[in-house]
């Protein structure tokens, strides 16, 4: 319901419905149920826990209508940004790109953090809120302390930014560190998604990676595994009913045996009820390496195509050609690359609600083999247009946006047979 605060000039909305899809659409879709203040200046919206989640400007001080700031369970700060060029949707396979105020591999956008408007946002969205509980009557006794008189704002201001960034803290410390890197496949879900971690660390440590880290690869147990799960049902309190996916950290969560990611995904099913989301369907995403494929039985995803729900597997394959591969230090074999290539169409077309996609690298400075072996096995090798079974090309230098990377990338988009998208390096 829409109540006009008193002496405010704004109007809240507790517990509004959003949609219960992730849509691609060329306008924002807000999924899940939220809460919405509206003032003449800005829109703000709260989770269920009555956190931030996002905000905008309203008017000409904002660079388009349609664009968001929003905020993350890892606590940054993402501008959606509907990027000015009519490529984007061909291109990321989203109508929105994000943008990040940390380094990332984007080739696309700009940067929407230098802008004052944006700024303002980000840096004094709490003050804003305070001005306005401020000017706020007071509605009622408190029904919790009969002297106390509550404000129609109030339960905004406890989640200060430095409870917020303390909350943040606590969901790293309980999975194990923040996660460097999520899966492009995430993109379905607007990577929002509970992030549980399996397994640490990746078997390769390739030169060329900036999101890796030193840890050994290790398989966490299945007790440690439900107690994150508690622990992460207990974090995401009564926001957790606009959650319907899962993250299984961290790089190479295929490396783990496999009934351990059987066990995983059947008791985050049991103890956070993803089905039970404010948001139709259930999706489980996580990353594996061209060895864990090639040594998981296919036993895995029979049994993962049986449960409820969709499961999305990224491989990083980087390269087919054994020069491109060594110049970025990733220790795997070209004829290995190349299988795991075939067995990742092969399950793709088994299993229906298993979607396995790659990652390649893109730069202008890799040895002259690369693209036209990739080319052998996203075009060549294919008999015709696949629906499933995505191709994500990563820029492999953190720079700035770049037409002729662009350019590379529209052409091989092209020439590929199966669905072929930019792969932007997002964190959690
Ligand atoms: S690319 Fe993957 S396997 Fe290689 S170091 Fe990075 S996380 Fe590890």
């Amino acid at each position: 319901m829409n109540s006009p605060v008193p002496s405010c000039n704004c109007s809240l909305t507790l517990n509004k419905k959003g949609s219960r899809k992730f849509l691609k659409m060329s306008f924002p879709v807000h999924y899940g149920n939220y809460s919405e203040l509206e003032t003449h200046e800005f829109i703000f919206h709260f989770n269920l826990n009555n956190e931030i989640i996002r905000v905008k400007k309203k008017g000409d001080n904002w660079s388009h209508p349609h664009e968001w700031l929003k905020r993350t369970i890892g606590n940054d700060w993402v501008y959606y940004s509907t990027g000015g060029y009519s490529g984007v949707f061909d291109a990321t396979g989203e109508y929105y790109l994000p943008n990040f105020t940390y380094p990332t591999n984007n080739i696309l956008g700009g940067n929407p953090f230098l802008l004052p408007q944006v700024l303002d946002l980000t840096d004094n969205w709490y003050s804003m809120l305070q001005e306005l509980q401020g000017s706020v009557s007071p509605l009622s006794k408190s029904p919790y302390d009969s002297k106390s008189l509550q404000h129609p704002l109030d339960i905004f201001l406890p989640h200060t930014p430095q409870a917020l960034e303390k909350k943040a803290e606590n969901l790293f410390e309980i999975i194990g560190g923040r996660i460097s890197v999520l899966p492009p496949d995430a993109r379905h879900v607007d990577y929002n998604l509970v992030p549980l971690t399996i397994s640490r660390g990746c078997l390769y440590k390739c030169r060329f990676c900036k999101v890796k880290n030193s840890t050994p690869f290790t398989e966490l147990s299945r007790a440690e595994i439900t107690d994150q799960l508690n622990q992460l049902k207990l974090l995401f309190d009564k926001d957790l009913a606009n959650y319907n996916s899962i993250f299984l950290g961290e790089h190479d969560a295929l490396g783990v045996t496999y009934k351990l990611i059987l066990h995983a995904v059947e008791e985050s099913s049991d103890i956070l009820q993803l089905h039970r989301s404010n948001i139709l369907g259930s999706n489980t995403f996580f990353f594996g390496s061209v060895d864990s494929l090639l040594s998981t039985p296919a036993e895995l995803f029979r049994e993962l195509d049986r449960l409820p729900g969709n499961t999305f597997i990224n491989i990083g394959l980087e390269s087919a050609d054994q020069a491109t591969l060594d110049h970025l230090g990733k220790p795997i074999q070209e004829s290995n690359v190349r299988d795991a290539f075939q067995r990742i169409q092969e399950i793709n077309r088994e299993f229906g609600t298993v979607e396995i996609t790659s990652n390649f690298i893109m730069d202008e400075n890799l040895p002259s083999g690369h693209y036209p072996k990739i080319l052998e096995l996203i075009r060549d090798s294919q008999q015709h247009k696949k629906p499933k079974g995505a191709v994500y090309f990563s820029p492999l230098a953190f720079d700035r946006p770049s037409r002729s990377k662009l350019f590379a990338f529209n052409r091989l988009k092209i020439l590929s047979r199966l669905p072929t998208y930019l792969y932007t390096i997002q964190r959690l």
